[in-house]
């Protein structure tokens, strides 16, 4: 009936029923006109267009961390979209400066939070961060008031740029119709550890925060000064 997408998930409305899909590090949906199943398909679906041509779309996962769930009645109130946070592209800088406010975790692991935020992966993160000149470790509740409403717009910046752009294929990511995203190469900082900022110069840092892979130029987004010593933020 209708293909939508909440956060990292794309929703397929069967009519009554939905399948959610996850693609999570190396899924891919792949639309093709005749079966094609691979050493990573993990399903087949036979489906009939408009015009009454069959298709069939193949969810394909080389590493096997993605899911589909098949959810009946509204996709969005059981099953694994109803846990999510707002959409990030749905998000007002009113609703973005509340969430960080309320908070004392680190702004990067806030932002990868899907019931806090829905759909904001490790690549846009980082981006998101470098643009707003926010260090990863900052506290959420330590963004400064009036630069919320920058942050906010860098956010909608990535997010928009990437989906205009086909994504970042910096592994096998593929669209469904097997075309690869181009957003890796407008990464400021994500993957680019060890080469030159853009703006200022400095080599770009690869850390870890939150256990995920984080990327940062130190003097764009120079670390938070810790206000007590021995003070331990969480
Ligand atoms: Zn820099």
């Amino acid at each position: 009936v209708a293909v939508r997408r909440k956060g990292k998930l794309a929703i397929v409305d069967l009519g009554g029923e939905s399948l959610v899909f996850h693609l999570k590090m190396t899924g891919s949906l792949e639309v093709l006109p005749e079966r094609r199943a691979g050493r990573s398909t993990a399903l087949v679906i036979r489906g009939t267009d408009r015009r009454g041509r069959p298709f069939f779309l193949h969810f394909n996962d080389t590493r096997k961390f993605g899911f589909v769930a098949l959810v009946a009645g509204d996709p969005l109130a059981s099953g694994p979209a109803a846990a999510l946070g707002p959409d990030a592209l749905d998000l007002t800088a009113g609703m973005l400066e509340a969430i960080l406010s309320s908070s004392r975790r680190r702004i990067k692991t806030l932002l990868l939070d899907q019931e806090t935020i829905a759909g904001i992966g490790n690549i846009y993160a980082d981006e998101t961060l470098h643009r707003a000149r926010l260090h990863p470790l900052t506290r959420a509740d330590r963004v400064p008031r009036g630069t919320i409403p920058e942050l906010h717009a860098h956010l909608g910046a990535v997010l928009a740029e990437a989906v205009a752009r086909g994504g970042s294929s910096v592994r096998d990511y593929v669209d469904p119709c097997g075309r690869r995203g181009s957003f890796q190469e407008e990464h400021a900082v994500y993957g680019r550890a060890g080469e030159p900022c853009r703006t200022c110069g400095r080599a770009i840092v690869r850390t870890v925060v939150g256990g995920r892979g984080t990327h940062l130029c130190p003097s764009c987004q120079p670390a938070p000064r810790r206000r007590r010593a021995g003070a331990r933020g969480h």
